[in-house]
């Protein structure tokens, strides 16, 4: 099997490294420490960031993007990482949503979308699908019951949609200038059947944000209340069909989103391995043997973690589309970064002292438990394990 990167791979993870190290490593603790979760956020380095590619990476070429593979996300996402993962991922939910653009929306979709996303440093993307009473239930919803899942109302009226109703936890929430938000078309039938997303922007009169939420981990990335009340937007704004939200966002963009999150994952247990083996050098503490189980657990996961993403993304790039490995991947995901985060915080000791680099890379896994890697997640990989 033939591990090597080709000449433009390597280029991008250069150059994501070198960005981690010099721009995004030096603000990373400081940000994170910021008391008011609204101002832990920064815009220069989104806008250095974007200059370099990393906000359009995915944007397929014919577009006017960078149309890098899946192998190079991933590396370009665990680098970014490996400096901070809450940038990391504010540069990669953009990926998310250029790849649903790039599969879902109609041309005029694109040029009214995709052009402004591409020319503007400061655009950021969002995608809305959780409410305060349906989180888990949009992902796996119970059979025939329309009375779980999101409840966001979207009504015709004529060439309009009318939109009513709140989202919360929304990434990007106070940032972006656009959303996919996800609403309910039909309130009578399941959601699978009565659900219709559309491209919001956020100067649309009635749309606004409300609270950011003040997080243990991945504090930089903005997670937002969205408030619509009478929010118009035209029908040329429904993204695929009419009560065919949900398949929107099957394949491609689920796919990437378990592979983005486990690509990320990958970038913190590179910290904590690095960090781990720095403090085990300075402090002396290399004979212990202890210590040197420690560290070979460390280093033992996060090699197993790293082969099983890239092993993900190359399936990703053949387009293996009936492998279950991509959802598999991020619950494995899951468990090794909480992991190794933990061991590389026992290897530090002093007591998980707020801020200091040990603590923030265990708060930034916590986040991991309540993304998309809860254990509806994994009853979604199994399911498609055995069929
Ligand atoms: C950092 C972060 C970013 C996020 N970004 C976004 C975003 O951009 N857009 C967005 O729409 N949402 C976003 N979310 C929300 C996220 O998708 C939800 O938190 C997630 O879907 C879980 O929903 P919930 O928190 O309501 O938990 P719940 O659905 O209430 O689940 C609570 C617990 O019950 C368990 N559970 C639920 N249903 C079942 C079942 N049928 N069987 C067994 N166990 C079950 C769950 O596994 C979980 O452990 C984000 C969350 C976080 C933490």
């Amino acid at each position: 099997m033939d591990f090597e990167l080709n000449a433009e791979q390597r280029a991008w993870q250069s150059k994501a490294r070198e960005f981690a190290e010099e721009e995004i490593r030096p603000l990373s603790l400081a940000r994170e420490a910021v008391a008011d979760p609204v101002k832990t956020f920064d815009w220069e380095i989104i806008k250095k960031g974007s200059r370099l590619g990393f906000r359009t990476a995915v944007v397929p070429r014919e577009w006017g993007g960078h149309g890098i593979d899946y192998v190079t996300q991933a590396l370009v996402m665990s680098e970014l990482a490996r400096a901070d993962s809450a940038i990391s991922k504010t540069f990669s939910q953009c990926w998310k949503f250029s790849h649903r653009i790039a599969r879902a929306c109609t041309p005029d979709q694109r040029d009214r979308f995709l052009t402004p996303f591409l020319e503007d440093d400061t655009f950021l993307i969002g995608g809305a699908s959780t409410e305060p009473n349906a989180g888990s239930d949009n992902r796996l919803q119970p059979e025939n019951d329309p009375r779980a899942g999101l409840k966001l109302r979207a009504e015709r009226q004529g060439d309009d949609w009318l939109l009513n109703g709140d989202k919360c936890f929304i990434a990007n929430g106070s940032v972006a200038k656009l959303f996919f938000i996800s609403t309910r078309t039909n309130p009578e039938v399941k959601l699978r059947e009565g659900n219709t997303v559309f491209l919001l922007p956020r100067s649309t009169p009635g749309f606004r944000h409300a609270k950011v939420f003040n997080k243990a981990g991945w504090r930089f990335y903005q997670n937002a209340e969205l408030i619509l009340e009478n929010v118009r937007l035209p029908h040329a704004n429904v993204v695929g069909e009419v009560n065919g939200g949900l398949k929107t966002r099957t394949r491609g963009s689920l796919d990437f989103s378990d592979f983005e999150l486990a690509a990320n994952a990958l970038g913190n247990c590179d910290a904590a391995v690095g960090s781990a083996m720095q403090y085990v050098r300075q402090d002396g503490l290399a004979s212990q043997q202890r210590v040197q189980l420690q560290l070979a657990e460390m280093h033992m996961l996060t090699e197993a973690l790293r082969a099983y993403v890239m092993r993900v993304a190359w399936e990703m790039d053949a387009q293996m589309r009936e492998s279950a490995n991509v959802g598999l991947v991020m619950n494995f995901a899951r468990d090794v970064s909480q992991r190794v985060a933990v061991l590389n915080m026992e290897i530090h000791g002093g007591g998980a002292q707020m801020h200091a680099h040990s603590d923030k890379l265990v708060r930034d896994t916590i986040i991991w438990t309540h993304l998309a890697g809860d254990s509806v997640q994994r009853m979604k990989s199994v399911r498609r394990l055995l069929r």
